[in-house]
C-alpha cells in the first residue's frame, strides 16, 4: 500500500525541523531524532546522519510491523517514537533532542516543577523525568510510553527530552518551551534548592486556558 502521507514535503519538513533544532541550540550534532505519524507507520530521521547532509530520500518510512522499505537505517529510537504515538493519541509529530538544560535536570532526576505557569504546556503541573534505560531498547520505549500517557513532554534520565504535538511545528514549539523552562529552573537552582512554585489549583486554571492556547500556525 502506498502511504499518502509519505510525501517529499513531509520528508523535507522533518529535515527542516532537524536543522532548526541544531541552529537554535536545542540540540547538537547527530543527536536527537524526529518523526511524523503517517498512514502505514512513521517517517523518521535516519540514524547517525548529520541533519545538514540529509535529503528527502534519506528519511525512513518504518511500518507498524517494524519493516522499512527505504535505503537508510532508521533512527535507533524508532521504537520509542511508536510508543510515544501509542501514548499520545492526538500526536502526529515526535521530537527528541539532547537539549543541554533539559538534560542537566534529567541527569539530576529533577522534574521541572510549577516554577512558571508555562509548565502546563506539558499537560500537567510538572515536566517529569522517566527512569534510565539504554537508548534504542524496548525497555526505554516502555518507559517512554508510560511517561507520555499523562504528559505531552518528558525528560529522560541521563539522556534528553521528548516533545510531542499534533503538528511538527507544535512539537518543535513545545520542545523549545521545555528547554526554556529547564533553563529557568537551572538558573533558580543556583540561588535556592527550593524555588517557590504555583499551587495545583492555579495550574488547573492554566491547563483549562491552554485548551485554546498555544502556537498558532498560519496557513
Ligand atoms: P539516532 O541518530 O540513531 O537517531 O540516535 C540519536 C539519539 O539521540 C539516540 O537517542
Ligand atoms: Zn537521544
Amino acid at each position: 500500500m502506498t502511504d499518502r502521507m509519505d510525501t517529499r514535503q513531509n520528508r523535507q519538513s522533518i529535515i527542516d525541523a532537524g536543522l532548526e533544532m541544531n541552529a537554535t541550540g536545542l540540540n547538537q550534532g547527530t543527536s536527537g531524532n524526529i518523526s511524523l505519524r503517517c498512514e502505514t507507520g512513521i517517517l523518521i530521521t535516519p540514524s547517525g546522519i548529520a541533519y545538514d547532509k540529509l535529503v528527502p530520500e534519506d528519511i525512513v518510512l518504518v511500518r507498524e510491523d517494524g519493516s522499512c522499505p527505504d535505503e537508510q537505517v532508521p533512527s535507533s529510537e524508532w521504537k520509542f517514537h511508536f510508543a510515544a504515538y501509542r501514548a499520545q493519541k492526538t500526536a502526529n509529530a515526535v521530537v527528541h533532542n539532547h537539549a543541554l538544560n533539559a538534560t542537566t535536570l534529567a541527569i539530576l532526576n529533577r522534574p521541572i516543577p510549577a516554577i512558571h505557569y508555562m509548565v502546563a504546556v506539558g499537560g500537567g503541573n510538572d515536566i517529569p523525568v522517566i527512569d534510565y534505560a539504554t537508548y534504542g531498547t524496548g525497555a526505554l520505549s516502555d518507559l517512554v510510553h508510560e511517561g507520555l500517557i499523562e504528559r505531552k513532554a518528558i525528560l529522560m534520565r541521563h539522556h534528553g527530552m521528548i516533545a510531542t504535538g499534533p503538528t511538527l511545528a507544535k512539537a518543535m514549539w513545545l520542545a523549545g518551551e521545555v528547554e526554556a523552562l529547564a533553563t529557568l529552573y537551572v538558573n533558580l537552582l543556583q540561588i535556592t534548592d527550593t524555588p517557590p512554585c504555583l499551587p495545583d489549583d492555579e495550574i488547573d486554571r492554566v491547563l483549562k486556558k491552554f485548551e485554546s492556547y498555544g502556537l498558532r500556525e498560519k496557513a
